[in-house]
């Protein structure tokens, strides 16, 4: 006997999207997050959402509860001493926004509320110790400050956010040996809902209307991060300034300060026996483009599609867990690719990847179906 057809390890956005995409459907879901219940995740990083993420999110009523938010209407691209240059709006494209950008703070405070309310067992302070496999469950093994639980399930859902332990064979690793430098900054100017994506040697910087701000997310190298993180506002701003020029005026104030280690992660499998992967816990991509928390909402979207259809006995089986990476495959490979390359090709001085970056961005802005596929592909994934 089961306890729980699903248990979700990780209530972020991506394991906390798939539980209320299961609210209704019969099935009976457990979620634990290591986070105690009264602490909301403090996360300076700001989040471009896409227009597929707000169709879901509408589906799972947080939209609503996300507004106001700050849509983006045109995207300003270009690289630091360095010609060609693109500018993608949303008008051209035909759609409401090129995207939304909304605070990771409020939108996990959001998730973890809607999870409390009974409709399924959430598990605050809780971590898997141990997970082991019968021949119709995986018997998981719960650990809650001292106590200790063990539940039957159909399905593990792992959704932490990261594969920290999985140091082995099962996850390819690529050290970007660059940091993302988060912090909310003023500027003289309106941001006017354009969002700048800037293409430095160091990595790229972006800039992203918030609110009447902007929020930053400059990769740059660890060194340069960290310095900077400490540094007294006016040098930060000073070196903002030089970095990203005088498109927005002068740059006025700085807060919300953060730092996150750049690395591309990705699970060679997203299912096996009995276990599934979802969100950050199956890829975590470069921030370029924002295409991460945008994959992982059309992960749990489209898991949740397929338990919704599966009879009970099937939850967890191997033809249901093929079936999901197989409709996942193209999605999330494109994804991936797509983030990894313009990490790589937008980084470094060298003087014939700056000629190439120059004459892609050229061409980029001479060929509006090329824009038009470039914007479908941030808005929908690769399916787009
Ligand atoms: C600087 C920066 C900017 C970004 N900008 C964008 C953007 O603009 N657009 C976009 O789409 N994406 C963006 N991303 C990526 C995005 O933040 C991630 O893809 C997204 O947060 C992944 O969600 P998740 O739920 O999979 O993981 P997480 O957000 O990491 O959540 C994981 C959850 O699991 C819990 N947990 C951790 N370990 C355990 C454990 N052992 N047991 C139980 N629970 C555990 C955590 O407490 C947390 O609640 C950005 C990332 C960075 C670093």
């Amino acid at each position: 006997m089961r306890d729980h057809d699903i248990l979700i390890a990780g209530a972020g956005p991506a394991g906390g999207a798939l539980a209320l995409a299961l609210r209704g459907s019969g099935l009976r879901v457990a979620i634990l997050d290591a986070r105690p219940r009264s602490t909301a995740a403090e996360d300076p990083r700001p989040l471009a959402l896409s227009n597929a993420s707000r169709l879901i999110l509408e589906r799972l009523d947080l939209w609503r509860a996300l507004t106001p938010n700050t849509p983006i209407d045109r995207i300003h691209v270009s690289q630091r001493g360095g010609f060609g240059r693109v500018e993608l709006s949303a008008a051209a494209a035909q759609l409401p926004a090129l995207g939304y950008v909304v605070d990771y703070t409020r939108l996990a405070g959001l998730v973890s509320a809607s999870l409390q309310g009974g409709w399924c067992e959430y598990l605050p302070a809780t971590t898997v110790s141990r997970v082991s496999f019968e021949d119709d469950a995986a018997a998981v093994e719960l650990k809650t400050g001292e106590d200790m639980r063990l539940m039957r399930i159909g399905l593990l859902v792992i959704a932490d956010g990261g594969m920290q332990e999985d140091v082995n064979d099962d996850v390819r690793i690529i050290d970007y040996r660059q940091t993302a430098l988060t912090a909310r900054v003023t500027t003289t100017e309106v941001h006017a809902h354009v969002a700048y994506e800037r293409f430095t040697p160091e990595g790229p910087l972006a800039l992203l209307p918030s609110g009447d701000g902007l929020a930053l997310v400059w990769s740059t190298t660890p060194e340069r991060a960290e310095r900077l993180c400490a540094a007294p506002a006016a040098q930060f701003l000073g070196e903002l300034q030089q970095a990203f020029g005088n498109r927005l005026g002068r740059f006025t104030a700085v807060e919300r300060r953060g730092m996150f280690p750049l690395a591309l992660r990705v699970a060679r499998e997203t299912a096996s026996s009995r276990t599934v992967r979802v969100g950050n816990a199956a890829q975590a991509l470069h921030p370029v483009a924002g295409q991460g928390l945008n994959l992982g909402l059309r992960d749990a979207w489209e898991l949740s599609e397929e338990l919704r259809r599966a009879p009970r006995a099937v939850i967890g089986a191997p033809e249901l867990l093929a079936r999901y990476s197989a409709r996942r495959r193209f999605d999330r490979t494109g994804g991936i690719w797509f983030t990894h390359g313009l990490a790589r090709i937008f980084s470094g001085d060298y003087a014939p990847l700056k000629l190439t970056r120059g004459l892609g961005l050229a061409a980029l802005a001479a060929l509006p179906p090329a824009q038009d596929f470039l914007v479908r592909r941030m808005s929908f994934g690769a399916r787009g």
